[in-house]
């Protein structure tokens, strides 16, 4: 330590000029130590971009501003579980295996999938980054992210643990319990920790702003009270890096933005099919259906008539675009509204508003933030629009993990931010 303490006080002096002495540093410095930046990557679930133009959110907006921001599209479904496995990944859902937030698969016929699943068996197609940066003895800490309490690569035993799965070293379950002040302290504290068990790649997310959003619609008092909650947390994060003299590259990006919905916008299921030919297995922002047996040659003809504010296809026939619709766990038609209508079984009298996501990924409601800020990244860059499958090839480079063999997008859109390029 005390060589590290006099090598940093000697770049100062470097730096500053002046002193002669290690002596000369202030006594508050002393403790320091040089330390290399560690990657946090931080998902604001349901940020949308536009969210850091309404003067709410003054150090996201300064980290933007100082460093490289651009408004990213998700990829599809824009879904949470989907679109988060695609940022740790680099897949997009129709290669990664987590095609929805809730999933069929023949291979556990009685337990389809939701959000609180940790069997391996459904997240095993794809490896997250903290696995890669494990494996490569490289230290990983998740304050949440879907998928990080699942132990990847394992295999689920009936009473007992799973076998054989790697975590990262420090996770926690997922609980909507645990504060947003206590997560950012859980980071905080890793970094405290000495060198030798301290995180190199963190991940932190925050679920306030998406509830916020779901609840009152993305121009609502809720979301923007949420905005003002987690831009302080954000900034609690920044001043605690700052006082342990921990360098960091940080990647603030959302899953997906947020549109605003109303019961004056709903298609309902039963006015246009006839009962007893479907099972629906996901209705909202999309719909997605299983025919009954034998009446596959209805299904698909009712579905394939126009429909106003909707357009329907066999899972083989989704358009190009969406990249989506190979994968088994993907029910055998589909059904996708204009964005900010939702398909639902039936039509209620209730009167509702609110706010939801799963729609085109290109529309500008379901765009996505993306904000760097570190040592690694260029100051005042505005990235043209990308899709999030970048993201996994960005860590890689921040955490020294050599390219992915298997990626569907590239460093390229936002290789111009980075302050030193290969
Ligand atoms: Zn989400």
């Amino acid at each position: 330590m005390k060589n590290i303490v006099a090598a940093f006080a000697l770049s100062l002096c470097g730096i500053l000029g002046g002193c002669t002495t290690p002596s000369n540093v202030p006594a508050d410095h002393v403790a320091l130590e040089e330390r290399a930046p560690v990657t946090i990557l931080v998902s604001i679930d349901g940020f949308h971009p536009d969210f850091l133009d309404r003067g709410l959110t003054p150090t996201l907006s300064r980290l933007a501003a100082d460093g490289a921001t651009a408004k990213m599209r998700p990829s599809f479904p824009t879904k949470t579980f989907p679109n988060h496995w695609t940022l740790v990944t680099g897949l997009v859902p129709d290669h990664h295996g987590i095609t929805a937030n809730r999933m069929e698969d023949q291979g556990r016929p009685e337990e389809p999938f939701s959000m609180a699943t940790v069997d391996p068996y459904w997240w095993n197609e794809a490896k997250p980054v903290w696995v890669e940066a494990e494996q490569a003895g490289i230290r990983s800490a998740a304050m949440f992210w879907p998928g990080s309490a699942v132990p990847w690569g394992g295999t689920a035993v009936r009473y007992g643990p799973v076998e054989d799965g790697i975590l990262p070293s420090d996770w926690q379950q997922f609980s909507m319990q645990v504060s947003n002040t206590q997560r950012v302290n859980a980071v905080l504290d890793w970094l405290r920790r000495p060198e030798d068990i301290r995180p190199q790649f963190i991940t932190l997310y925050f679920d306030t702003v998406d509830s916020a959003g779901h609840d009152g619609g993305p121009e609502s008092a809720e979301v923007d009270a949420a905005l003002r909650d987690v831009d302080t947390h954000i900034e609690h994060l920044v001043e605690g890096l700052s006082q342990l003299g921990q360098p960091a590259n940080l990647v603030i990006v959302s899953d997906h933005g947020m549109a605003a919905t109303s019961s004056e916008r709903v298609i309902a299921l039963d006015e246009i099919l006839a009962d007893g030919t479907y099972r629906l297995v996901e209705a909202g922002a999309y719909a997605t259906f299983e025919p009954v047996a034998g009446r596959e040659a209805y299904l698909a003809a009712a579905l394939d008539a126009d429909h106003p504010h909707m357009e329907c296809w066999p899972k083989e026939e989704i358009p190009a675009r969406f990249e989506y619709g190979s994968h088994d766990r993907i029910p055998p038609f589909f059904c996708l509204p204009e964005t900010g209508w939702t398909i639902s079984a039936t039509r209620s009298d209730v009167e509702w508003t609110g706010g939801n996501h799963g729609y085109d990924p290109f529309a500008p409601e379901m765009s996505a933030l993306f904000v760097a800020n570190g040592p690694a990244f260029r100051e005042g860059v505005i990235l043209e629009p990308f899709q999030n499958t970048v993201i996994a090839p960005l860590l890689r480079v921040l955490i020294g993990l050599p390219a992915s063999e298997r990626a569907d997008g590239s460093l390229a859109p936002v290789a111009h931010a980075l302050s030193v390029q290969d």
